[in-house]
């Protein structure tokens, strides 16, 4: 799999197809597509066996006119600047398609950190964040986890950063609850897609109950989409991670297989099928959620995907041909910016209450969140209806509308 294919040019041509749709004139297009800052830092490491090891971390700061900006942190080798780029503008879009008020950001660091130790991680994200810091804030730029990040990499820089600026728990969301993150953060972005893909099944005519779902990607997003739909009936018949892909017919254990794969890190070693991880996409299903990294459905597989709908649980999970592909054969893409946007909107209600100091219980996150994300799906589907749109070009209309506005009454344009 590789996120090569996932770049900003790519997220610019998506932006450019709803552009066309409002009919946004040039300098306005121009505005929007151009980040506001871009960081790249050297990252030094003394590694525990003596050695020095140098990393590349970037920061992009896509968008701030609706608010500070707002995007999660990854570590992954294949992360690069243009990668980051195309995730900070995403988050532009998606922060703004929900509703929330804030802008787009993203980072990450080129890393492979399952070759690191705890330790190691550790310190390179407290590096990292004090190379960075300048340019994070409350009110500015606000961090969160994304692949290969957790609640604990949130905690380090939630230090490192009060050490050098002062106490700010609300510099990072998606925090550990005992240092202010917040109740239903870590299950946030799998809730949200349950809600979504819910809400699309039913106007597709999709019983979810006995539905049959194939999952990529069993980490924190993968695997609560998994619990929650199970949860509602449906049948997890495959999922995949690094490890490989395992095949269910009568849709596996959920609570079995997330006991396991949160013990073994993998799903590797569960009981199922082993399947090739290049035939995951392809297996016959009602609903495929993508849940792992960027540019996994292209040219070459789209059209052997078996699926009557894709969720976007992963940022960029389909390349623009892949998904003129699967336009032409009918099947609904829910796009990554509404089908994801769950873990955005708790990482805004966790900001809130560090900024009012005052907890939520999990009840009112997740009912807010659920208000949230309908209420987001909703004004999609109008919008599809009334401009005659494609799910993904009429979710970028809304979210490019809402920015242009800001801007434009701000008095950059
Ligand atoms: P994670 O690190 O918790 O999990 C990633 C999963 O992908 C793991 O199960 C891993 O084994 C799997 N994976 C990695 N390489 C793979 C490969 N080659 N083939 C198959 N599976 C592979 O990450 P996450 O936070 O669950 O993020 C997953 C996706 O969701 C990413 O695209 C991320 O940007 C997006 N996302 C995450 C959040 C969030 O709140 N965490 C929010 C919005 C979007």
């Amino acid at each position: 799999m590789s996120s090569k294919i996932n770049n900003y040019e790519n997220t610019n041509r998506l932006f450019d197809k709803a552009a066309d749709l409002i009919g946004l004139d040039t300098d306005t297009r121009l505005l929007l597509k151009t980040p506001f800052r871009e960081i790249q830092v050297e990252v030094p490491l003394r590694l525990e066996d003596g050695s020095l090891e140098i990393f590349l971390g970037y920061r992009v700061q896509h968008n701030a006119a609706r608010g500070p900006m707002k995007g999660g942190l990854r570590y992954h080798p294949e992360v690069d600047f243009d990668e980051v780029r195309s995730l900070a503008s995403l988050m532009t879009w998606k922060t703004a398609l929900v509703n929330v008020p804030f802008g787009g950001a993203k980072g990450g660091i080129t890393c492979d950190p399952n070759g690191l130790t705890v330790r190691e991680l550790e310190r390179l994200t407290r590096k990292f964040t004090s190379r960075i810091g300048f340019a994070l804030g409350v009110q500015q730029d606000i961090p969160a986890p994304d692949v290969n990040t957790s609640a604990q990499t949130m905690a380090w820089i939630m230090d490192q950063y009060s050490t050098q600026f002062g106490y700010a728990p609300g510099i990072v969301t998606g925090k550990p609850i005992e240092l202010g993150g917040s109740f239903g953060r870590e299950a946030a972005t799998g809730r949200g897609v349950s809600i979504v893909t819910q809400a699309a099944a039913a106007d597709e005519g999709i019983e979810i109950e006995g539905a049959r779902i194939v999952i990529q990607g069993f980490g924190n997003v993968g695997s609560y989409t998994a619990q929650l739909l199970s949860e509602q009936g449906a049948k997890i018949v495959a999922v995949g991670d690094h490890t490989g892909a395992l095949f269910n017919g009568d849709g596996f254990d959920i609570p079995a297989l997330l006991r396991h794969a949160r013990s073994e890190r993998s799903i590797g070693g569960f009981p199922g099928e082993a399947i090739e991880s290049d035939t995951l996409l392809e297996q016959e299903c009602d609903i495929l959620i993508p849940a792992a990294l960027g540019g996994v459905i292209t040219r070459d597989n789209a059209g052997d995907v078996r699926a009557r709908m894709v969720v976007e649980a992963a940022n960029s999970p389909i390349t623009t041909i892949g998904d003129e592909i699967l336009n032409e054969r009918n099947i609904l893409v829910v796009p990554d910016i509404l089908a994801n946007a769950g873990g955005v909107t708790v990482s805004y209600f966790e900001w809130v209450q560090n900024v009012q100091a005052f907890s939520w219980e999990e009840d009112r996150v997740n009912e807010q969140l659920e208000k949230y994300m309908l209420q987001a799906y909703q004004s999609v589907r109008s919008i599809m209806k009334e401009r005659s749109a494609r799910m993904r070009t009429a979710a970028f209309s809304i979210a490019i509308e809402r920015v242009a506005k800001a801007e434009k009454i701000r008095g950059d344009l």
